[in-house]
């Protein structure tokens, strides 16, 4: 059975004051919750911080990225074992927005997932296609390139670790929500991908998570989905009593 995973990408958003807030909030308005785990991305500034607050909690903590060296001359990066330093258990790579606007490849995204997991930071790796790719119609193809080349090379031990996120780049931060049927229809194929590329047993195991405008309104429908094992959550998981209401419409699969 997959534990379902509801995690909150913070963006660029809250100083540490406000992320503690923030994560107090969900803590005191979510007592332990059963069979779940809750992630939090807050900015590099507080994930020491949050990781600290959060330490005899349910809540564990991720950065929003990493660098793909171990260290060096890299002005302004921060690497792997400096976030594990912090208390991050997790690493969000290949969101879209790092794609987008800073130029993240796939084979970035995969010196980026190995050197996480070198760290003993699981990775959480965010795949989706543009609007553009999704209406020429073979937009698998582009999820699966994403796929095979993020995660190239991983032994089956090492790909059991990751998480993956479906995230189409149309309906993050938009308001737009895939439908039912369209996101189904991609977790299914993501995941006999796994099957296909390392192992059944891989493929059963790995959590894959819908992101993209997922709030308490749509949540119960998209979770309740079989092949969707949780939610990566931006702008809704800023306000306590939503990401709150998104982790208690969990279905109990
Ligand atoms: C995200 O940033 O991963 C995301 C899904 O954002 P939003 O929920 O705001 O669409």
């Amino acid at each position: 059975m997959r534990v379902p995973f509801i995690a909150g990408n913070w963006k660029m958003n809250m100083t540490i004051a406000e992320a503690v807030e923030l994560v107090n909030g969900i803590q005191i308005g979510l007592k332990w919750p059963e069979e779940v785990d809750v992630v939090v991305a807050p900015p590099f500034t507080a994930l020491k911080m949050i990781s600290e607050v959060s330490k005899d909690s349910y809540i564990a903590v991720s950065a929003q990225n990493i660098h793909q060296e171990e260290n060096g001359a890299y002005t302004g990066e921060i690497a792997a074992s400096f976030v594990k330093d912090a208390g991050a258990t997790y690493a969000i790579i290949g969101h879209s927005e790092r794609r987008q606007y800073f130029g993240e490849t796939d084979e970035v995204v995969n010196k980026k997932v190995r050197v996480a997991l070198k760290h003993e930071l699981k990775p959480i790796v965010c795949v989706g296609e543009t609007l553009e790719q999704r209406e020429k119609g073979d937009f698998f193809t582009v999820i699966e390139e994403q796929l095979s080349k993020g995660l190239e090379d991983l032994t089956k031990v090492l790909a059991s670790e990751i998480v993956i996120a479906y995230e189409p780049v149309w309906a993050i931060g938009t308001g737009k929500v895939a439908t039912p049927t369209q996101v189904e229809e991609v977790h299914e194929k993501i995941r006999n991908f796994l099957k296909k590329t390392f192992s059944d047993e891989v493929g059963e195991s790995v959590r894959i998570l819908y992101g993209g405008s997922v709030k308490p309104s749509n949540s119960q429908e998209i979770l309740a989905l079989p092949n969707v094992d949780g939610a990566l959550v931006g702008g809704a998981s800023l306000k306590a009593p939503d990401f709150i209401n998104i982790i208690k419409s969990l279905p109990s699969k």
